[in-house]
């Protein structure tokens, strides 16, 4: 099972096998299922600002930090960056209206996963565009002993966020492993392409609107439908990446 998803992998990126020691994990989308309340929280900041936008496209900019967010739309519509002061302040608001909604709720399905990849041995990196302390806070009440404290990257760690592949070369080198030795778990195009130029196994999970094709598109060495459809598979994908490599030439 899944033969043709890993030689495929192997085969853009050069590697004669994944030997997977370590899952670097998204948190928005992936985690959580916080991303209705991201996309509203950015629609009624981005609207009251005066800026033209749409529900949806928040959707597609998940991963980015959300200063690269502020910055691309008031290009759009400005035509100028944004000043690191409309940066700060706008992204404060952002995260006043997220706070003010219900709280959001773990995504089904992804403790059994995260719970998974830790009986298989693998280590455990939280990798994250977001610096919103709201969800990062809860990740030690809602995934107990699965993430090690120091096994986190945010976007306070990184220069450059995601589609840039830096947060994830970032929890490669926190967890000693090279990119033919990661699994990448993420729900957003942007992540997907990030965990692919970062040279490891990504899977992508639509946890929301995004079609599978984008998720394609952008890198993902495979898609599922849901978290939970994911746990499932899991055990069998990793047992197959690990018996499955093509022969050097
Ligand atoms: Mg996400």
């Amino acid at each position: 099972m899944y033969r043709s998803n890993i030689i495929n992998f192997l085969q853009r990126h050069h590697y004669q096998r994944v030997t997977p020691r370590a899952a670097l994990i998204d948190m928005d989308g992936t985690l959580y299922d916080s991303m209705k309340n991201h996309t509203a929280s950015w629609y009624r900041l981005i609207s009251e600002a005066g800026i033209p936008c749409t529900r949806d496209e928040f959707y597609l900019y998940e991963g980015r930090t959300g200063a690269s967010t502020i910055n691309y739309l008031i290009n759009r519509a400005w035509g100028r960056d944004a000043t690191d002061e409309e940066k700060a302040e706008l992204y404060h608001r952002k995260t006043l209206y997220f706070n003010e909604l219900p709280p959001v709720q773990p995504m089904p399905g992804a403790l059994e996963m995260v719970s998974l990849f830790k009986e298989m041995g693998l280590k455990r990196v939280l990798v994250t565009g977001s610096g919103q302390n709201s969800l990062l806070s809860r990740i030690d009440t809602d995934f107990p002993g699965l993430f090690e404290p120091g096994m986190r990257i945010t976007s306070r760690d990184v220069t450059h966020g995601k589609p840039h592949p830096e947060p994830f070369i970032r929890a490669m080198q926190l967890a000693h492993v090279s990119p033919s030795q990661c699994i990448v778990m993420e729900n957003a195009p942007l992540g997907v392409e990030a965990g692919d130029n970062a040279g490891a196994f990504t899977i992508g999970v639509t946890t929301g609107p995004i079609p599978v094709e984008e998720m394609e598109r952008a890198g993902a060495a495979i898609v599922f439908p849901s978290m939970e459809a994911c746990a499932e598979a899991l055990p069998s994908l990793i047992l197959s990446l690990f018996t499955t490599s093509i022969d050097a030439v």
